[in-house]
């Protein structure tokens, strides 16, 4: 169970929440990190007292530096300030809740100091995932996740002996803002109409990757790495009441899922818990005002993002780190109004016909296709 943690991504709708989880557990709070929010991570500074504040921009850190003059923290910034705090001596859990494949080097430095890994961030996962699970099996570092899909999956797996008894692994979907559209009709679809997510309140990349469905398509990937699964082995449903959060199949015909409210304070509180289960004062669910639970299988030619994330899955090596790139850049290119959204699987489609994929990558061969997958988006950009 953790006692002291590092935040990164302190100032997003995760680590927000997991502030408030943290404050209700009493856990220390080691190193809050973001990228340029000073006025937030200022207040979150002074409010949880961490010995180390990290922003990754550089001019960012140098305001806050002197805003919080009068405290008892270290203030840094980059690359290398996210290492220092995914690494510190006192933190015994990384939280990494910062979006993007960014995180994936702060990841890998935790899991080599064999701490807990609360992992939100699950492009790190999509983009190097074999690397890090092998990195967490060497250094005995535990990966648990705070994905809700996959944080379902982890509990309903919980009393499983032995994996070879697992037939399936069934991911929900809420289908997202545009669930019930056609190709055609999601041609005109703009950042404002996809920013509104049915159920969950979540950053701008994410809500996005829900609407295309990439989300579910990551998910898929995440799922393969953090079960060791093949892609013939998982399904994604579309759940419009995001009440189930997951199931496992079992070959004996068993189906055990977990069902909650969506809140992501569950998930995150049983990953700075597990294996234990700490008391939540938020509303349960109510089984008799919930209402019907319905299920039905996604359309995956109006999505193509989910088609394509299947396809990549199945491919493997660097063709997981290419559509993630890819996908960050064209997300950030829709919100920006410089694609429309289904240019976002159009780029991403560029990069996988352009960037060639390498088998059993290496760190750098993935974080060389990282880059070409981004620079090949800017370039049709
Ligand atoms: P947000 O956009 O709300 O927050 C992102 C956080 O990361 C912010 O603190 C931001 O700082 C920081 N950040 C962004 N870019 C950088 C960078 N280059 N360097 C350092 N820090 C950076 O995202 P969410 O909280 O929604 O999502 C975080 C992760 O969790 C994502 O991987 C997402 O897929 C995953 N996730 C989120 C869920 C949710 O409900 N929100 C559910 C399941 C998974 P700043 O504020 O200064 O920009
Ligand atoms: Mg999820």
């Amino acid at each position: 169970m953790t006692k002291t943690l590092a935040l990164l991504g302190a100032t997003g709708s995760i680590g927000q929440q997991t502030l408030q989880v943290a404050r209700e557990l009493g856990l220390r709070v080691a190193a809050l990190t973001a990228r340029n929010n000073v006025d937030k991570l200022e207040a979150q500074v002074r409010q949880f007292l961490p010995r180390l504040a990290v922003l990754y921009d550089a001019a960012a850190a140098q305001e806050l530096r002197q805003r919080v003059a009068d405290l008892d923290v270290e203030v840094l910034s980059g690359p290398e300030g996210l290492l220092a705090a995914a690494s510190m001596e006192e933190a015994d859990t990384v939280v990494t809740a910062v979006v993007g494949s960014v995180g994936l080097a702060p990841t890998l430095a935790a899991i080599e100091k064999g701490k807990r890994i609360a992992l939100a961030n699950k492009e790190t996962l999509v983009c190097a995932g074999e690397l890090v699970m092998a990195a967490a099996e060497k250094y005995g570092a535990e990966i648990i996740p705070v994905d809700s899909e996959h944080s379902a999956l982890f509990q309903s797996l919980q009393g499983c002996r032995d994996r070879g008894e697992v037939k399936r692994l069934i991911l929900t979907c809420s289908g997202g803002p545009f669930f019930g559209k056609s190709y055609e009709e999601l041609e005109h679809m703009h950042p404002q109409d996809a920013l509104k997510h049915p159920n969950w309140d979540m950053g701008a990349k994410i809500t996005i990757d829900s609407a295309t469905l990439m989300n579910k398509g990551l998910e898929i990937i995440e799922a393969m790495r953090l079960y060791r699964v093949g892609i013939e082995s998982i399904d994604a449903v579309i759940h419009r009441q995001s009440i189930v959060h997951s199931l496992v199949e079992y070959r004996d015909g068993a189906m055990i899922a977990q069902l909650g409210t969506p809140d992501m304070k569950l998930p995150i509180r049983y990953a700075l818990t597990y294996p234990h289960r700490a008391v939540s004062h938020d509303e349960p669910l109510d089984l008799l005002t919930c209402g019907a639970l319905t299920f039905s299988a996604p359309d995956m030619e109006a999505f193509r993002c989910l088609k394509i994330a299947r396809e990549v899955a199945a491919v493997g090596g660097t063709a997981c780190a290419v559509m993630n790139a890819a996908n960050e850049e064209a997300v950030w290119a829709f919100l920006r109004g410089d694609t429309g959204f289904n240019g976002i699987h159009r780029l991403v489609e560029r990069a996988l016909d352009k960037v060639e994929v390498k088998y059993q990558p290496s760190l750098a061969d993935i974080l060389e296709a990282d880059r070409a997958a981004r620079e090949c988006v800017k370039a049709v950009l």
